[in-house]
């Protein structure tokens, strides 16, 4: 039977990175995968990922199965950062958490759940979307479908365009909202148009599925689960997958979690029970390391504190970076403008760049990043800005 497989394409963000790794020009410049670098160009653990990792390394008495559904401080503790201290979906008893192998995880559980019990609806993705959605929503059996979402010529959000596609979604359709720092395009909506898309969904009778992946990246904590948040309370049902992967710089260890909220608390322990058995036959149970790191900074004071300074400095950075790059091209005399980058969220930016650029700034100067023209922010540095600009004026000057 395998003399018959072929050979299957790279992923288009994973693949990257193995094309990076075999380049051995010195000066490359990977903008590719979504992972974090600090000025050196590294991902380090954090500071406060290894003084858990120190706790948990002496105090770990056995290494048994986690429950199915996940470590219990660890839920708990997932939940209350999304929704905050004290909040009525949660004290209600309507949220139920899962812990998910990852963002990745969190959305596969939540497709697998959707295409079992919710007929056969169609997901309705943003126009782009993370390329990967395609790939769990259907290898989960699901159909996908596109809502308008980004303007390529205003480089923002096509917000009329948003809600004219959500008013022709059925009752019953699912629609997949990023929650904070859009994947590709680093658009999101304002506070305000958040509240009107949560009132949309909910009034056309929507499943939302809310993918979290970069809480904290954006402008907060807190800020960036607001639109999650007013989607929540205004829908009686919703999904929510999130990801420690980016925020606590936790990728390999695979933490993620799946939020389910019910009109009832009752309803919530179905949905629960249901889950489980989901759960149990995709991988049985979650690993235990990254979730026992999470809970044990969450609960600790200092921890938490020690973390949430570690991550305003990952945004921090970011954000300096975006403002370096549209300084360096305006300095060098691209005469195009590209501030829009400074208005957009996370880590990634929409350059506008084509798939042609892309191709030359790969071959050519050793710059890599996705075809769509997406760029890692986080991959840029001081050290490496005015060689990255150089290459993106060359391909901008000799359009082919
Ligand atoms: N959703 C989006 C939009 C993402 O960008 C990512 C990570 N690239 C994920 C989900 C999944 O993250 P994880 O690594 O935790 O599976």
């Amino acid at each position: 039977m395998f003399e018959a497989i072929e050979m299957a394409p790279p992923d288009p963000i994973l693949g990257l990175t193995e094309a990076v790794k075999a380049d051995p020009n010195p000066d490359k410049i990977n903008l590719g995968a979504g992972i974090y670098k600090d000025e050196s160009g590294r991902t380090p653990v954090l500071s406060a990922v290894k003084k858990a990792e120190r706790r948990l390394l002496d105090a770990e008495a056995s290494k048994g199965y986690l429950p199915i559904s996940g470590l219990p401080e660890y839920t708990e503790a997932a939940r209350e950062l999304l929704f905050g201290p004290g909040h009525k979906v949660v004290e209600s008893g309507r949220a139920v958490t899962a812990q998910a192998p990852g963002g990745t995880g969190a959305l596969r559980l939540a497709a697998e759940f959707i295409g079992k019990f919710a007929g056969e609806p169609r997901v309705w993705v943003s126009d782009p979307t993370w390329s990967n959605h395609y790939g769990v929503l259907g290898a989960a059996g699901l159909k996908t479908a596109k809502y308008a979402y980004y303007d390529a010529n205003t480089h923002s959000l096509d917000f009329e365009g948003m809600m004219a596609s959500i008013a022709e979604m059925e009752r019953g359709d699912v629609i997949l909202l990023h929650g904070c720092c859009h994947n590709p395009t680093g658009v999101d909506p304002s506070r305000d148009q958040w509240q009107e898309i949560a009132a949309a969904v909910a009034d056309r009778g929507l499943l939302p599925l809310v993918d979290l992946a970069y809480q904290g990246f954006g402008e907060g904590l807190e800020q960036d689960a607001a639109g999650m948040v007013a989607v929540c309370e205004h829908c009686p049902e919703a999904f929510v997958a999130s990801s420690f992967s980016k925020n606590f710089g936790l990728y390999s260890e695979r933490v993620g979690a799946l939020t389910a909220v019910s009109p009832s608390p009752d309803i919530a322990q179905r949905v629960m029970s249901q889950l489980k058995i989901v759960i149990r036959r995709l991988y049985s149970n979650p690993p235990a390391h990254g979730a026992a790191i999470v809970a044990t900074i969450l609960g600790d004071p200092d921890l938490r504190a020690e973390w949430e300074e570690e991550l305003a400095a990952m945004r921090g950075r970011i954000h300096q970076m975006r403002r370096l790059l549209v300084d360096t091209l305006e300095a060098k005399g691209v005469e195009i403008d590209f501030s829009f980058i400074c208005d957009q969220n996370g880590m990634f930016s929409f350059s506008g760049l084509s798939g042609e650029q892309v191709r030359r700034l790969r071959e050519e100067h050793s710059v890599y990043m996705v075809g769509s023209g997406r760029m890692n922010v986080a991959g840029i540095s001081p050290s490496n800005v005015d060689r990255l600009v150089d290459a993106i004026a060359v391909v901008l000057r000799e359009k082919g």
